[in-house]
């Protein structure tokens, strides 16, 4: 696998290399007869280069119609986020110990949640519970680093 040829674009939702097949099944929703996508390489939300190819969990690579792979996308958002969350609640040596990316990741997962809200009526790959969750903690992580204020509502 060579990534040297990905392209190195700024908007992250888009940087994915697709593999797209005409027609099959989507492993996510179950769909027949729909165009299929596979992400396997890209940037995260911390732009960090991804492989999903070299992962253990892809050595049955899945198929995505078009809906989930972009569902898929927000799922490694979501549980990429969360984990930087944890490690910033844990010892405080997190990517999102920069309020600016952590003002971004809120923002980020704000849209995530108008996503799963509005959208389908199944989230196979993303429940909406947790990406509600996630944005509750993460205003709470903002709130606990305001310096002045203390304000709980
Ligand atoms: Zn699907």
């Amino acid at each position: 696998m060579s990534d040297q040829d990905h392209p190195s674009h700024p908007d992250h939702q888009q940087t994915g290399t697709h593999t797209h097949v005409p027609s099959g099944i989507c492993d996510a929703c179950g769909k027949v007869g729909v165009d299929l996508y596979k992400v396997s390489l890209g940037k995260d939300f911390f732009n960090r280069t991804y492989d999903r190819l070299s992962h253990t969990e892809d050595l049955h690579p899945k198929w995505f119609c078009s809906p989930c792979s972009l569902e898929k996308g927000y799922q490694r958002d979501v549980r990429n986020i969360h984990q930087e969350l944890e490690k910033l609640l844990a010892d405080g040596s997190s990517l999102l110990s920069d309020e600016k990316t952590l003002l971004q990741a809120i923002s980020h997962v704000e849209k995530i949640e108008s996503h799963v809200k509005r959208g389908r009526k199944i989230h196979v790959l993303l429940p909406p519970r947790e990406v509600g969750l996630l944005l509750i903690e993460l205003q709470q992580a903002l709130a606990a680093r305001l310096p002045t204020e203390h304000s709980q509502s």
